[in-house]
C-alpha cells in the first residue's frame, strides 16, 4: 500500500517537473573559485527535486535588504526530518532546499542588523546559526518565547522554494531574512555548531523531564535507544552531573560509544529474550534496582511499550522518540501507569531559550572531555549530497554532515 502511494507521488512529481522549466545553471565556472573574501555572483544549492534525488542548482545571490544577513555556509547536519523528506516528502515541499542544522559565517549584513536574538553583537566574520523564523514579529528574542517550542514556526531548510532559493543550509550561501532568530556562536568549533540543533532537542527533553520533579543528580536513569538523540541525551545527563546512567540498544558499537559519552553501564537488548528478561537486565545493570527515570529515544512503538517495565513504582518517563507518527503502542494502563504511579512527559523540538542553553552545554561537555564530535561519523561535500542521504538511510553511521571546504 505504502509502495503504491510512493509510486503515485513520484509520478505526480515527475509530471509536475515536466511542466516546470528547469533552471539552467548559470556560469558555474564564475563562482567555482571566488577570490578570498569576495562574494561570488551565484550560489550552489542542493535542491530536492524528486523523491530520493537532489540536483545541484546554481542561483544568483540576491541583493540583501536592510534587515537581512548573507551567510557563507560552512556545514550542516543531515537530520531524521531530512531523511523523511528525502524518502517520502511528508511535508509536500518538493522542490525544496533542505538543511536546518547548518552554520556559517556572516559575509554581508543589512544596515539594521546589530545584534543576535540573545542580544549579542553581530559583525562580519561572525559564525552563526538560525533557529525559528518569526515573520510577523521580528522583534522576538529568546527572552520572550520561553514556553513556545518550534512547532508552528518556520525554520530555514523546511521552507517552500521561492524566487530567492537560498532558503536552506544545504547550499553555499543562505539569506537570513529579517524576522529570523539568529545566534552568534563564534566561540564554538564547526563540529559543535553542526550539533547545536540536535542537542537543543535534548536540552528541551531534559527540561521537560525536570518538570516531573523525579530526575535528580543521584537518580538511576535509563536511556533507551543510542542513535544520535539517545547518545546526546546521555552526554547532557553526564554534563549536568547525573552519574548513574544505563544505555539500552541493540548495537554494541553504539553502546560502547554511550560509555564514552557518560553511561555507567549498558544493556544490549539482543542478549535477552522477552521484555521481562530485558527488564531484569536493566535492573542488574543498576545493581538490583529499576530506573527512577527513563528517556525513550527510539521511534519504535514496541520500545515505548517495553520501557515501563524498566521503571520503578513512582518513577518518571520522558518520551521523545516520536518526532513523526510512528504508529500506536500497546500498553497496559493499569500495570504500566496507574498502579506504578508513573509520571510521563512528552517532548518535541525546542524553544529559543533551549538554544542558548545548548551553547553552554556544548562548551561544558567539551570541558569534561566528552567526545561529542565523534557523533559526526561521515562528512560529505555538497555535490555528494545524494550519497550523504543514502548513507544516512543505511544507518551505518551516526550523524552525517555536509561540510563545505
Ligand atoms: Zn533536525
Amino acid at each position: 500500500m505504502e509502495m503504491n502511494i510512493e509510486a503515485i507521488v513520484k509520478q505526480v512529481l515527475e509530471e509536475m517537473q515536466g511542466k516546470t522549466p528547469s533552471a539552467a545553471p548559470s556560469a558555474p565556472a564564475a563562482s567555482a573559485a571566488p577570490a578570498a573574501g569576495s562574494i561570488p555572483k551565484t550560489s550552489r544549492v542542493a535542491m530536492l527535486t524528486a523523491l530520493e534525488h537532489y540536483d545541484i542548482k546554481e542561483y544568483p545571490i540576491p541583493e540583501i535588504g536592510d534587515d537581512d544577513i548573507l551567510v557563507k555556509v560552512e556545514g550542516c547536519g543531515v537530520c531524521g526530518t531530512d531523511a523523511h523528506e528525502f524518502k517520502r516528502d511528508p511535508f509536500g515541499l518538493i522542490p525544496v532546499v533542505l538543511g536546518h542544522e547548518g552554520t556559517g559565517e556572516i559575509v554581508k549584513m543589512g544596515k539594521n542588523v546589530k545584534k543576535d536574538s540573545a542580544g549579542k553583537a553581530l559583525a562580519l566574520g561572525d559564525k552563526v546559526v538560525t533557529c525559528m523564523i518569526f515573520k510577523d514579529d521580528p522583534e522576538i528574542t529568546m527572552f520572550d518565547l520561553n514556553k513556545q517550542n518550534v512547532g508552528g514556526a518556520d525554520v530555514y531548510g523546511l521552507l517552500p522554494d521561492d524566487d530567492i532559493h537560498l532558503n536552506g543550509w544545504f547550499a553555499d550561501y543562505l539569506v537570513i531574512r529579517g524576522g529570523s532568530s539568529v545566534f552568534n556562536v563564534s566561540d564554538l568549533d564547526l563540529d559543535s555548531r553542526i550539533l547545536i540543533e540536535p542537542c537543543a532537542v535534548l536540552i528541551h527533553a531534559v527540561e521537560r523531564a525536570k518538570t516531573t520533579g523525579i530526575l535528580r543528580f543521584n537518580s538511576r536513569v535509563v536511556v533507551q535507544g543510542c542513535g544520535p538523540i539517545g547518545l546526546i541525551c546521555i552526554a547532557i545527563l553526564k554534563t549536568m552531573g547525573v552519574q548513574n546512567i544505563v544505555a539500552v540498544d541493540g548495537e554494541q558499537k553504539r553502546l560502547d560509544f554511550a560509555m564514552e559519552l557518560g553511561a555507567s553501564a549498558t544493556v544490549n537488548f539482543k542478549d535477552f529474550k522477552g521484555t521481562e528478561a530485558l527488564a531484569g537486565g536493566v535492573k542488574d545493570a543498576f545493581g538490583g534496582h529499576l530506573a527512577d527515570f527513563a528517556f525513550q529515544c527510539t521511534g519504535s512503538p514496541v520500545a515505548h511499550a517495553n520501557i515501563y517495565k524498566f521503571i520503578r513504582n513512582g518513577g518518571g518517563l520522558c518520551e521523545l522518540g516520536f518526532f513523526i507518527n510512528g504508529g500506536d503502542a500497546t500498553i497496559n494502563p493499569h500495570f504500566d501507569i496507574c498502579s506504578k504511579e508513573i509520571t510521563i512527559v512528552g517532548s518535541w523540538v525546542y524553544t529559543l531559550r533551549d538554544y542558548a542553553t545548548t551553547f553552554d552545554f556544548l562548551k561544558s561537555a567539551k570541558a569534561i572531555g566528552l567526545p561529542l564530535n565523534k557523533l559526526i561519523t561521515h562528512k560529505f561535500p555538497l555535490d555528494q549530497i545524494n550519497e550523504a542521504h543514502q548513507t544516512n538511510l543505511a544507518m551505518s553511521g551516526l550523524k552525517i554532515a555536509i561540510v563545505n571546504e
